[in-house]
């Protein structure tokens, strides 16, 4: 199986380059050349199992073949269970039980294992350099933390991510430092960027990246939504529909991948919050990226999605691509009501993120849609306690894996909005 880049400027290549390379040499992103359809009518024992199936073919032709299955085991070892809410149609895919309570440690541990199995051991360490709003620095620090051969480097915006946000990127010590940036995410982004393309840095410290545009994050994360399609549609004998909150696009392209592929997703919905580039886009618009705003669902405060080019190289034109995504936009008000009516209205508590989601639904709903939906619920509440909790009026318990985070002392030290005190950090 070949891969090549959304600018189709560079020669087909394996897997394994694309891995290692995250960013196609062109600018563009890696796509595969074609989406295999493995055997999606029966379902898997488990979903490291479903992964192991929907990956195999894209890792046909790699050196990680043989090892694919004892990655897959290793990085999907907690579950995505999907529980039906109150209405028999409403259901919710959780994936939030791995060590950083997001859905990103599927992927983050997959590519981790990968890059890891994928290294040559002589060679110097790579530090992973992770511009994060939050969520991405922690389940990529988590993934990589002790692994031999590996640093990891967090860029994150001071005074901008939830204080358990911040202990979960602080926690963790040994190969991982965390530095928090006197700016935005942006800012965070634009210096891991400017590090990653600079060529002199890269001769001396060698770099990676672990972003959210990486083949390895996204083709992993069509398993959960291979597995949970399957599953469903072996006992309803019919396809799910899912509403993902939707950021730089990673998650719902997984769902598409998945869907393209041949299993049994239906609809997908994107659920965004105030930062509305999709909506309009998907609404007749010209795409045009926006300035980010700053929203209770912090980690999809994205101006201008990445992923956004892998959805417009994968359709024939923007016709095409209306076609197959319909995007709406929450704002923190309804994000508010939303979690506020949660625990009556469906028996759970959303974090900011999975509620754009559940307000979709509930939007769905009154629009007389009784097509079966599956709401992902993309973090644990607990993370974002500030915010969910006044609104629920008590308390949410943290997850094990989160009070473990939790207990762990947490560092992290100051690094101006300036290259020149990047590169000083990295060591050079
Ligand atoms: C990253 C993130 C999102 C957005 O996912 P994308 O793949 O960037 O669209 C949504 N919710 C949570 C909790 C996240 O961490």
């Amino acid at each position: 199986m070949q891969f090549t880049s959304t600018r189709g400027r560079i020669p087909p290549t394996s897997i394994d380059v694309a891995l290692v390379a995250g960013l196609a040499p062109d600018g563009g992103l890696y796509v595969p050349t074609c989406f295999p359809r493995p055997d999606f009518s029966v379902p898997a024992p488990s979903l490291a199992a479903m992964a192991t199936r929907t990956l195999a073919p894209y890792f046909a032709d790699s050196a990680l073949r043989e090892r694919l299955d004892a990655i897959c085991v290793d990085a999907f070892c907690f579950d995505a269970p999907l529980r039906p809410l109150d209405g028999a149609a409403d259901h919710v895919l959780e994936l939030f039980h791995g060590p950083t309570a997001a859905f990103k440690d599927y992927a983050a541990r997959f590519l981790a294992r990968a890059l890891e199995a994928l290294r040559d051991p002589a060679a110097p360490p790579t530090t992973i350099v992770v511009a994060t709003s939050g969520d991405t620095g922690a389940a990529v620090a988590a993934a990589f933390h002790r692994r031999p051969g590996f640093r990891v480097l967090i860029l994150y915006p001071e005074g901008k991510v939830s204080p358990r946000q911040a202990h979960g990127l602080e926690c963790w010590g040994d190969n991982v430092v965390a530095y928090r940036v006197d700016g935005s995410f942006d800012d965070c982004q634009r210096l891991a960027k400017q590090a990653l393309s600079d060529e002199a840095l890269r001769a001396q410290v060698p770099l990676g990246s672990a972003n959210s545009i990486s083949l390895g994050r996204l083709l992993p994360q069509a398993a959960y939504y291979a597995h949970t399609a399957t599953d469903y549609h072996a006992r309803h004998g019919q396809p799910l529909n899912f509403i993902v909150p939707t950021g730089n696009l990673g998650n719902a392209s997984a769902a598409f991948v998945a869907r393209a592929m041949g299993a049994a997703v239906g609809e997908i919905r994107l659920a965004c919050n105030a930062n509305d580039t999709l909506p309009r886009y998907f609404a007749g618009d010209d795409y045009a990226a926006q300035p980010t705003r700053t929203t209770l669902a912090n980690a999809m405060d994205v101006g201008a999605p990445s992923n956004f080019e892998r959805l417009r190289h994968w359709h024939a034109d923007d016709a095409a691509l209306r076609a197959a995504f319909v995007a709406d936009s929450v704002d923190d008000a309804t994000i508010r009501d939303t979690i506020r009516a949660a625990p009556d209205r469906h028996g759970i508590v959303p974090c900011p993120h999975t509620a754009t989601a559940l307000s979709v639904l509930q939007t769905l709903r009154e629009g007389g849609d009784t097509r079966p939906w599956a709401v992902v619920a993309t973090a644990h509440p607990a993370k974002f306690e500030s915010i969910v909790e006044p609104l629920v009026g008590h308390a949410v318990e943290p997850p094990p894996a989160l009070v473990e985070c939790l207990a762990r002392p947490a560092t992290a030290t100051r690094l101006a909005n300036d290259y020149r005190a990047l590169v000083a950090a990295l060591g050079t």
